[in-house]
Order: structure tokens, then C-alpha cells, then sequence
């Protein structure tokens, strides 16, 4: 039996889970991943995430924004969104998913404004001395530059170069391993390199299963046997560390 286990970034708020939320709750459980982090996106997630962690023990909220709000017209204004994080920080263990995203976003002029945004989100974390979640796809450095000098940072769902890395873990800063290393060379390598104490893991349920379809924080016990085995460790000390990882990432 392996030690419990925390799934540090999911989204189990999400649309996906509303047949079954508690079973996969449950199941999570059963298999050891006795806490999870959710983390919330824009107005109406942030909202949802505050809520199921009102009501399960076992889950943490962090509340964010979206790089891809501050490029959609269609969705929440961002300064709406950056007054709730203000207002509600003292409710969630953290400020994020926020970040920049240079892979769905092309456009210079919209990555500015994804900056820009960013900037502000930035300011409340600090404003606030809570960790800050980042979704940097394509822009990592980027990402670092901008945030690097706050107290505690976490780049959940960590897919970009063992460079990049090596000056984010020098920082200080901690590595979420998403659920894709079961099946990206490159995510192993990322496993197999970060240092130990800055090593967290994740499944970004309802994203990037391992097991075909929907993903779900039961899976991370896949990950945990594929990164055991990639950095010759016993998959409980796997579990263990990165838990232990995730109370001092997030002051839990
Ligand atoms: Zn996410």
C-alpha cells in the first residue's frame, strides 16, 4: 500500500465531472490521492472551486485566470475577474492557473495583453504572499522572467525545456509533472532530471489522461510508477516526497 498521495492541479469543478463529481472523488481516495488542489480558471471557476472545497476536506482551492481570457472576447472581462482573485484570495491556498500561453496565442499583440494581464495577477499574489500557479505553455522563460522573484511558484503542467528548468528549479521554484509523462519521452526526461525537493505531481483532470478519455486523480498512481522508475526510486518515496513537496510549495 502506498503512502497517500496529492494530485496538485485539477479541475474537478469542471462540466465533465457533473454525473459522477463524488464517485471520482471517491475513487480518488480509494486509490491514495487523499487531497487534490483545484484550481479555478475565471469567474464562474473560481466561484466553483471555492465552493467544492467548502464542501470536501480534501480539497484546496487556489482561484486564477486564464492567458486565454485576456485573448477571447467572448468570455469574462479580465478586470472583473482580477477584482474577484483580489477580493477572494484569503479564501484559496494559492493565485493561479494564470500565466501566458504562446502556443494557442500567435499574435504579438495579444501575448502583450496576456502580459499585461499577467502583470496584474502577479501583484496580487504578492499583494496577498500566496503561491502563484502558472500556465506558461511555449513561454516558460517568459513566464520565469516576469514571476521568478516571488516568494513560491509552481509551473503545474511543466513541458518546457530542461534549460528552462534548471533556472526555474535554481530559483527555487517548483515543477508540477503532469500525467503525460506515462507516455512523452520529453516529460521523462523532466522527471528524470528535476530535483527532488522541488518535484510536485499532477493530472490537470479533466485533461491529458493517461488512460484514454477523461483523466482523473485515481490515474496519478500511473505516473508515480513511471516516475519511480525513471529516477530509480520506490514508488512509495515518490508519492511520499512529492506530497510532503506540495504542503511547502502551498503552505498547507
Ligand atoms: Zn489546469
Amino acid at each position: 500500500m502506498l503512502p497517500y498521495f496529492i494530485d496538485s492541479h485539477c479541475h474537478l469543478d469542471f462540466s465533465k465531472f457533473n454525473r459522477d463529481r463524488e464517485e471520482v472523488i471517491h475513487r480518488a481516495k480509494e486509490a491514495g490521492a487523499c487531497e487534490m488542489i483545484n484550481s479555478g480558471i475565471d469567474l464562474k471557476t473560481n466561484i466553483s472551486t471555492l465552493e467544492l472545497a467548502k464542501t470536501h476536506d480534501c480539497i484546496h482551492p487556489t482561484i486564477g485566470l486564464s492567458p486565454m481570457l485576456a485573448t477571447n472576447p467572448d468570455k469574462d472581462r479580465p478586470q472583473e475577474v482580477l477584482s474577484q482573485l483580489d477580493e477572494q484570495a484569503g479564501q484559496a491556498i494559492g493565485i493561479g492557473e494564470a500565466g501566458v500561453d504562446y502556443y494557442h496565442c500567435t499574435d504579438e499583440k495579444l501575448r502583450k495583453r496576456q502580459r499585461d494581464i499577467f502583470e496584474q495577477v502577479i501583484s496580487i499574489a504578492e499583494k496577498h504572499t500566496k503561491p502563484l500557479v502558472i500556465h506558461g505553455r511555449d513561454a516558460e522563460e517568459e513566464a520565469l522572467a516576469m514571476a521568478g522573484h516571488l516568494d513560491r511558484v509552481i509551473f503545474h503542467c511543466y513541458g518546457g525545456s530542461l534549460e528552462t528548468m534548471k533556472k526555474i528549479t535554481d530559483a527555487g521554484h517548483y515543477i508540477s509533472i503532469p500525467t503525460l509523462v506515462c507516455f512523452s519521452s520529453h516529460h521523462k526526461e523532466i522527471a528524470a532530471t528535476v530535483p527532488e525537493e522541488l518535484m510536485l505531481i499532477e493530472t490537470d483532470s479533466p485533461y491529458l489522461s493517461p488512460r484514454k478519455g477523461r483523466n482523473e486523480p485515481a490515474y496519478l498512481i500511473d505516473s508515480i510508477n513511471t516516475i519511480a522508475e525513471k529516477r530509480n526510486m520506490e514508488p512509495a518515496d515518490v508519492a511520499e516526497i512529492t506530497r510532503k513537496n506540495t504542503y511547502t510549495a502551498f503552505k498547507i
